[in-house]
């Protein structure tokens, strides 16, 4: 007799990975493009975010979850202003969104008619690149403020990006930021990732995120079918 061994085909997935998958699934049938945006604090996500809607709107319809840990809508209040549906996540206390918060989110937005979903994670370089929460790309936004060195500290982030902003570069001539040691760290961890360095402030460099992002929306429609689902953003 023999013995017949039956191969593993289903990759085992965490709770939080397989909600994320759904969570993927109901944006790929609304056709949404899902965007988890990612920073620590105080490099201007929520600026990024307003500069974005401001831009973008009304040729894009985008919609906004906002991660805080704390119940205080300053954030979902600007984005609301600039002219987008907010919904707010209190992850009480909480370092990092999850895909169950996504998931509930989901349901206080109408996905359907929209074309960009952004989600603003919770300020952290740590936690968040281990949580997938089911939208499509990781963006990060780094600032002149924070240093050069972030790559080297935080590779985890760095390596699982899709685009990396860096905002704030009216502060260069202020402040001691190696913009080529910067972009050495990033470059062996991420080649050849797309690269923003922006101020949301100015609005020097804007321009070519929004161009980045519009093609990245519209390719998404176009090839939206869920056959690309692929779990770990
Ligand atoms: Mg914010
Ligand atoms: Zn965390």
């Amino acid at each position: 007799m023999t013995t017949q061994r039956i191969p593993v085909v289903e990759k085992i997935l965490s709770a939080n990975d397989r909600l994320a998958e759904q969570n993927r699934a109901r944006l790929d049938a609304a056709r949404v493009l899902g965007i988890n945006l990612l920073a620590s604090p105080g490099a201007g996500k929520t600026s990024l975010i307003v500069r974005t809607i401001q831009a973008l709107s009304p040729q894009l319809k985008i919609a906004v979850i906002e991660g805080d840990t704390a119940p205080v809508t300053i954030d979902a209040d600007k984005v609301s202003a600039a002219g987008a549906a907010a919904v707010q996540v209190n992850t009480g206390g909480e370092c990092h969104l999850d895909a169950v918060m996504v998931a509930n989110a989901f349901n206080a937005l109408t996905l359907d008619g929209l074309d960009l979903l952004i989600v603003e994670n919770v300020g952290n370089l740590i936690c968040p690149a281990a949580f997938a929460l089911g939208t499509h790309l990781n963006v990060l936004v780094a600032s002149v403020p924070e240093g050069a060195d972030k790559p080297y500290k935080y590779p985890g982030i760095y390596r699982g990006l899709d685009a990396l902003i860096l905002n704030k570069i009216d502060l260069l001539p202020y402040v001691d930021f190696d913009l080529d040691y910067f972009r050495r760290g990033v470059e062996i961890l991420n080649p050849g990732l797309s690269f923003f360095p922006l101020s949301c402030r100015t609005g020097e460099g804007v321009e070519a995120w929004m161009e980045w992002l519009q093609k990245q929306a519209a390719h998404h429609r176009f090839s939206a079918d869920g056959s690309a689902s692929t779990v770990g953003k």
